[in-house]
């Protein structure tokens, strides 16, 4: 039986294929093993001569990590690593990594696409004109997207990215983000009030904690001027989607674009779900060929660079620096 200097384990990932990984661990020379298991025993059994793991939902927790005594490193498909526990890696000397910036472009193009969607009601003339209604009046008031002013609520690195894409369509971009220092180029910091009241296109790119959970309320409806129309693309429970729905019937915003949602899928007496002046995509923001090829790469290559003695290009617990299993340079 072939020998190998490592062995890599994908614990469970629900992509197609592992061509990516394939590549990464034939160039290291190392056996990749695609277990796709779930359960703590199943875990330990697959994952206990592993040098390291690639994961992305399967919960690795005290127990199952305590009892993989090779193990280097675990790196995460995506942002989050809520599957991981932390603690225990930290105390393992596991480095934990992860890829937090896959798909920005991705999101925020997907947010302009339903900005521009509702500014210039591409959808709802799609529906009227495939039901044999031709007629242009039917989506009167339509405005223009130049010298509209584009509120974002965080203006981290999707938010960012979204500003640097629509400047060129004419549009002024204010900003509520109370952990800058500094205002970003081309970005005008406010107070969330202010940014409440001056936009006409609010785009929501925080993310969701205890602090943003329905930072955006009743309340927070009432103080929007302009009747702006609402962009989430972060998360839905950082809109409170009671009010959001009332908002909407009583007109106090002009339409909402959501890739999230409180409920997703919706229910499907979600009275959204029958608003001309809502369009809904079902979380998909974060997707293209691209980007999950991309995360797929870099997931390998958190892995690859620790068995490599190198740290990863992005390390979750840094906890762990000076007690790692691996001897790592730097
Ligand atoms: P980021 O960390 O780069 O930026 C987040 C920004 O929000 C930071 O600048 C932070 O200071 C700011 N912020 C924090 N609390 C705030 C508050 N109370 N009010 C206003 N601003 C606040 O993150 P990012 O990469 O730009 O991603 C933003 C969010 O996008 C993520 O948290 C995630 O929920 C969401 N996301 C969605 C998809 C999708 O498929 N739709 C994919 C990836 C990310």
């Amino acid at each position: 039986m072939k020998q190998y200097p490592h062995q890599v384990v994908i614990t469970d990932c629900d992509h197609g294929s592992v061509e990516e990984e394939k590549e990464e661990f034939a160039r290291l020379g190392a056996e990749l093993v695609l277990a796709q298991v779930r359960g703590e025993e199943e875990l330990i059994r697959a994952c206990k001569d592993a040098d390291g793991l690639l994961n992305q939902y399967a919960l690795l927790t005290r127990r199952v990590l305590e009892n993989l005594p090779k193990c280097k490193v675990v790196a995460r498909y995506g942002v989050g690593v809520d599957s991981i526990d932390l603690k225990a890696a930290t105390d393992l000397g596991i480095i934990v990594a992860n890829v937090p910036d896959y798909c920005i472009e991705e999101v925020a193009s997907h947010a302009v696409a339903l900005i521009l969607t509702l500014v210039r009601k591409t959808a709802f003339f799609d529906r009227k004109v495939k039901s044999n209604q031709w007629d242009f009046r039917q989506g009167i008031p339509i405005g223009r997207v130049r010298g509209k002013t584009l509120g974002l609520v965080g203006s981290g690195k999707i938010g960012l990215e979204v500003a640097k894409m629509i400047s060129p369509f004419g549009v002024k971009v204010i900003a509520y983000d109370p952990y800058l220092k500094e205002a970003p180029e081309g970005i005008k910091l406010k107070d969330f009030d202010t940014v409440l009241r001056e936009s006409d296109i609010l785009s929501i790119h925080c993310p969701l904690n205890d602090s943003t959970r329905h930072l955006i309320g009743e309340k927070e409806f009432k103080k929007m001027e302009k009747k702006p129309l609402l962009i989430n693309t972060s998360r839905g429970p950082i809109i409170d989607e009671k009010a959001l729905i009332q908002a909407l019937k009583e007109g106090l915003i002009t339409g909402a674009g959501l890739d999230v949602l409180e409920k997703e899928p919706p229910d499907s007496v979600n009275p959204m779900l029958a608003m001309e002046n809502v369009i809904l995509s079902p979380h998909v923001g974060f997707y293209s060929e691209e980007s999950i090829s991309e995360l797929k790469r870099r997931t390998a290559q958190n892995v690859s660079d620790v068995l490599t003695g190198r740290w990863p290009g992005s390390v979750v617990n840094q906890g762990v620096k000076g007690k790692t299993r691996a001897p790592l340079s730097g």
